[in-house]
């Protein structure tokens, strides 16, 4: 048994997922005759009640569209320092939109009102115009953190003021709902652009959509085109992301709990210095000083059990929906039974 908690994107689209996508009506996206194509944009707007939303092959590439959307070459948009779009997308906010990042130095991914307000450049010619603010909900290098919606509805008020656009990478925001009993449409209200992924927790082989609002999306299909997105019979991926959508949802209640577990498990071990509070389905982990994160985790490798390190001793696992109940009590059981010893696992 492989038990593979690298990222929840390693998930493959069960047998159920896959009738789905085998009966999918489809036809050429390009000429937006693809019926499951649209099928799925109009219900992911509807749940954000967004007038518009469009099929993305990445999530990578519905964040470049709404910074693209957003800003014009010279300008700088903010979001925090451990930002997917500014660590985890090749450079892209410069090398698509010709943008910078200022980065506020957050906590756990997540920042306040008032460093937004600072963050802002003053207005005049030798400063780059400051366009957007971006935040991500879950935070992933925040280890899965949630926002609180009142801080989000106090940065939208600073967006309001200064005439910043405001986007969401809301690559886990599923999540985030589950856990804080939220809504889609609560989130629609407050965010002129939001990014959604449907290859990470709900177990869809591709797929992210981008919503937002008519005048802002009018460009993004034009957008898409330019950065390469253009899709023929997607249909039969977005036949998985509708299946997800009324499957894949309430049950991440499930892998945040193994999470926790998780967490409970590993807070036990002597050669562990730290984890991080768990909110969803991430659980970053650090390990003390002297012990060596590559053995550490080639002697889980060993047992078959795959994770990923995440530079300085810090460690990430990720709970999904391939990641059974028989396989979480195996690594629960690894784990309490293992003797730790500061050159690693042994068992
Ligand atoms: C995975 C992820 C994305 C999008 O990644 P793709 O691999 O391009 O789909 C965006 N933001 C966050 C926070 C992510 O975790």
């Amino acid at each position: 048994m492989t038990i593979d908690l690298r990222s929840d994107t390693v998930t493959k689209p069960s047998k159920a997922m896959l009738d789905a996508m085998m009966q999918a009506k489809v036809g050429d996206d390009v000429f937006r005759e693809d019926e499951t194509v649209n099928q799925l944009e109009t219900r992911v707007a509807k749940m954000f009640g967004k007038p518009s939303a469009l099929f993305f092959p990445s999530g990578t590439m519905a964040n470049q569209t709404a910074i693209k959307l957003h800003t014009s070459p010279g300008d700088q948009i903010i979001c925090d320092k451990f930002a997917h779009i500014y660590n985890y997308e090749s450079g892209g906010a410069s090398f698509n939109s010709g943008v910078s990042c200022k980065l506020i130095e957050g906590h756990r991914g997540m920042f306040t009102a008032e460093q937004v307000i600072e963050a802002i450049n003053p207005d005049a010619y030798y400063y780059s115009p400051t366009r957007l603010v971006e935040i991500e909900n879950t935070a992933n290098r925040g280890g899965g953190s949630c926002w609180d919606f009142n801080d989000i509805l106090k940065i939208r008020k600073v967006c309001g003021d200064n005439s910043l656009g405001f986007h969401l990478d809301g690559a886990r925001l599923w999540n985030a709902l589950v856990v804080k009993n939220e809504t889609p449409k609560q989130y629609g209200e407050v965010f002129d652009t939001i990014s959604i992924c449907l290859s990470k927790g709900l177990g869809c082989p591709v797929g992210s959509l981008l919503v937002g609002d008519e005048a802002i999306m009018k460009n993004a299909i034009r957008i898409r085109k330019v950065f390469g997105g253009n899709m023929r019979q997607a249909g039969f991926l977005a036949a998985a992301g509708l299946y997800a959508l009324d499957n894949n949802i309430e049950r991440l209640a499930e892998d945040h709990k193994k999470a926790k577990e998780i967490g409970e498990a590993l807070a036990k071990l002597a050669i562990i210095k730290a984890v991080e509070p768990i909110e969803t389905n991430i659980v970053i982990f650090e390990l003390n000083n002297d012990v060596n994160e590559k053995a550490f985790i080639q002697k889980l490798k060993d047992k078959n059990i795959h994770i990923i390190g995440m530079g300085t001793n810090k460690l990430r696992i990720v709970t999904h929906l391939d990641y059974s109940d028989a396989m979480h009590e195996k690594f629960l059981g690894i784990l309490k039974k293992s003797q730790f010893k500061s050159n690693g696992l042994k068992i």
